[in-house]
């Protein structure tokens, strides 16, 4: 079928209509008519090429949210109607040791990325939800529950689940005592995603400005990571940090906040850090670790915790051509706390389908 997307022709372009064509239906494949789709930092980096692997024209997009419209002749779980939802992963083998533990995400033959990454089959550069439409196999696509408000569901699908999969990776809840670095898309979230799962959870921060929105967001109180006193104090005092920071940074003054046998775990830079010492590593046993996504089955879990639980990410809603305002205002940090664009702003793609 013929749809209509946004997509950048070359780095740093900006973001124009572009008309595409979606594959046929394999006898596995569910389509989709995209209602909203959340704005994650990767899509911007993307764009810019700034990972030097994008391939143009690039169509972002992995926070996906719509309907399905039609189903492959084989598919059994999904029925025209249904509220679907697509994250960052449309493929995988299947087959090796991850994929059948559910972590599609470290697949061995290679995750399939919903954009800039080839189909398995065709080997074609996968568009991403910037976009009217979208084809996936059913393994891929997940259930949105009754209750969960379709407009606010998004960025669960990546910011979500990138904060979700870490908390219970190292047993967030009652008794243990979280600690989360950053403000943003990603940090709003694991806020408020820790703090329902039962943990005692602390925003750190450069200066008191975000104080009354992190308590808003349900954190139990924000430490001022430049107050000396204060760092002092809560030494040794951590279970987990929540890294969300998407630049290169200093974990340094965060390391000694862990417990004993406490993690640091990174969520949001891809790439160099400034040098980590050892000495806070050594003198606690404490770990720095990376967390990627999580796999299919996680991520219902999460947005069925979500739907029980009532989380919803704070949005601003925009409309399709307002993406490259929004990514300059995204650089900047002003948004409060999730870019979502409401596809129905998109027009309709003048070639009819065929
Ligand atoms: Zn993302
Ligand atoms: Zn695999």
């Amino acid at each position: 079928m013929f749809t209509i997307g946004y997509a950048a022709i070359s780095a740093g372009a900006p973001l124009a209509p572009f008309e595409f064509r979606r594959r046929q239906l394999r006898p596995n494949d569910v389509a989709i008519e995209i209602l909203y789709c959340g704005v994650c930092h990767s899509d911007l980096h993307t764009v810019r090429n700034d990972w030097n692997w994008t391939v143009f024209p690039a169509v972002p997009g992995h926070e996906i949210v719509g309907r399905v419209i039609g189903i492959g002749s084989g598919v059994t779980r999904y029925r025209v109607g249904d509220s679907v939802a697509v994250g960052c992963l449309v493929d995988s083998c299947q087959e090796c040791r991850h994929c059948h533990a559910g972590e599609e995400q470290f697949c061995l033959d290679g995750r399939g990325d919903t954009y800039n990454a080839p189909d398995r089959i065709s080997g074609e550069n996968n568009f991403g939800g910037y976009a009217k439409h979208i084809v996936v196999r059913e393994e891929f696509v997940l259930r949105v529950p009754e209750g969960l408000d379709l407009s606010r569901t998004a960025p669960l699908l990546c910011a979500g689940i990138t904060t979700y999969s870490p908390l219970r990776t190292w047993n967030a809840g009652p008794g243990s005592r979280v600690g989360v670095i950053g403000l943003g898309g990603l940090g709003h979230m694991a806020v408020k995603l820790a703090v329902a799962l039962g943990a005692d959870v602390t925003v750190l921060s450069r200066s008191r400005d975000k104080e009354a929105d992190a308590l808003h967001l349900g954190a139990d109180r924000l430490l001022v990571s430049t107050d000396g006193d204060a760092m002092s104090r809560a030494a040794a005092t951590f279970d987990l940090i929540i890294d969300t920071v998407p630049v290169k940074h200093d974990i340094n003054p965060y390391l000694p906040l862990l417990k004993v046998d406490g993690t640091l775990v990174l969520v949001g830079q891809v790439g160099p850090l400034a040098e980590p010492s050892t000495v806070p590593l050594l003198l606690g046993r404490r770990r720095v670790a990376g967390s990627l996504i999580g796999g299919i089955r996680e991520t219902q879990e999460m947005l069925d915790f979500c739907a029980k639980k009532n989380i919803l990410p704070d949005c601003e809603m925009i409309r399709m051509e307002q993406i490259n305002e929004a990514f300059e205002r995204l650089e900047r940090a002003d948004v409060r706390y999730r870019f979502v664009i409401d596809m129905a702003s998109l027009p309709a793609p003048v070639r009819a389908c065929d």
